[in-house]
């Protein structure tokens, strides 16, 4: 059953928040109940006992877990997204954990801002170096405050209050030639539900991962699924995606980000394996919350209908004019300049140089198949 939206509810002085569905757990089983009254409460309620948000920082990740005791923040999105400024929106006044998964400027770049904003117990990271100016002020702020340090890896468990704890399931031995793989993946754990966050790893984690899906703790399958490297296709491989079988996958991308995230194969991964998808680009901050038995979902608004995919070589001379930079006359040529191997060979469409060919590819609903 698909996730139903209901209208946006207005909360005074907070953002706008969708309420989505009610899914109710039992052990191996869900049984997913729609239900449509709106929430009401404080977004810092502590009558669930675990609120995983997902805040919308553009184009990288900050993910924020508050439990009746404790508070952690995975990422702290770049250096414009303003994550602290959320954590401030929501109550946190200080963070017991902050996890950097890995040193890319898309998730410590906020880092500086929440180290001046909150006192800050503890930091993990998977010890890797970076060699950008970005990494040196985040590794110098460490120092100057004198946050406690510790190196993260496989088998850590961090309990955050006395029902739930985080279980970091990789890396074992990160690489520093390949940083988006030394991220530190995490496993939330309340009760029957499973929160499965995977920071940005690629296709060489992945398989690392499914290799160690031999136990409870170990074993990929969550409820709730942070989508890899922002639904890049070096990531959410079709084995991995099913190893998950998330019921709801997040994605955390930037809205039109250069880079085409999320791309149109991991969305095809996630919709085959039944998956629902919510987007941070599309739907702004995304919260969950649980008591362990049932979550529910909220969205700061509702995504809007996304265009369909056009195949440039089978698609009408209407259809290709939904086409950024396609008007008529192009979309004529495009017709008769058939067959066309990949979007990169609209280049020889009149007027279509390296310029609009990102714009085109940013959209991102060109296909040649
Ligand atoms: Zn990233």
């Amino acid at each position: 059953m698909a996730l139903t939206y209901n209208s946006p509810i207005s909360f005074s002085g907070k953002f706008i928040l969708t309420f989505l569905a009610v899914l109710f757990i039992c052990a191996g089983c869900v049984n997913r109940q729609t239900e449509m009254d709106g929430l009401e409460k404080d977004l810092v309620s502590h009558e669930y006992r675990l609120e995983v948000h997902f805040i919308d920082v553009g184009q990288g990740d900050a993910v924020l877990v508050l439990t009746p005791s404790k508070t952690m923040l995975i990422d702290a999105g770049p250096r414009d997204g303003n994550a602290a400024g959320y954590l401030q929106s929501v109550g946190v006044t200080e963070i017991d954990i902050v996890i950097a998964t890995h040193p890319h400027a898309d998730h410590i770049g906020g880092m500086p801002d929440i180290f001046r904003s909150f006192p800050v117990r503890e930091i993990i990271d998977p010890g890797v170096m970076h060699s950008t100016l970005t990494y040196t002020r985040y590794l110098e702020l460490i120092d100057k405050l004198d946050i406690p340090y510790t190196e993260g890896r496989k088998g850590m468990r961090i309990d955050l209050c006395t029902d739930v704890f985080a279980e970091i399931i990789h890396p074992s031995c990160p690489d520093e030639e390949f940083l988006n793989d030394a991220s530190i993946v995490i496993v939330l754990v309340l009760g029957n539900l499973r929160v499965l966050l995977t920071g940005d790893i690629e296709r060489k984690s992945e398989e690392i991962l499914l290799d160690g899906n031999n136990d409870f703790v170990a074993s990929l399958q969550s409820h709730i699924f942070k989508v890899p490297h922002h639904g890049s296709p070096t990531s959410s491989h079709v084995d991995f995606i099913e190893a998950v079988n998330p019921e709801l996958s997040i994605i955390m991308c930037g809205l039109h980000n250069s880079y085409g995230n999320p791309h149109r194969l991991t969305l095809a991964a996630l919709e085959a394996a039944g998956s629902d998808v919510l987007r941070t680009d599309l739907n702004g901050h995304i919260v969950i919350r649980t008591d362990g038995e049932s979550y529910v979902v909220e969205v700061e608004r509702d995504a809007p209908p996304l265009p369909s995919l056009i195949n440039i070589n089978t698609a009408s001379l209407e259809e290709l004019q939904l086409i950024v930079h396609i008007g008529p006359e192009r979309a004529k040529q495009i017709i008769r300049l058939r067959p066309f191997e990949s979007a990169d060979d609209l280049v020889r469409v009149d007027g279509i140089g390296p310029a609009r060919l990102a714009d085109i590819k940013r959209q991102n609903i060109v296909v040649t198949e």
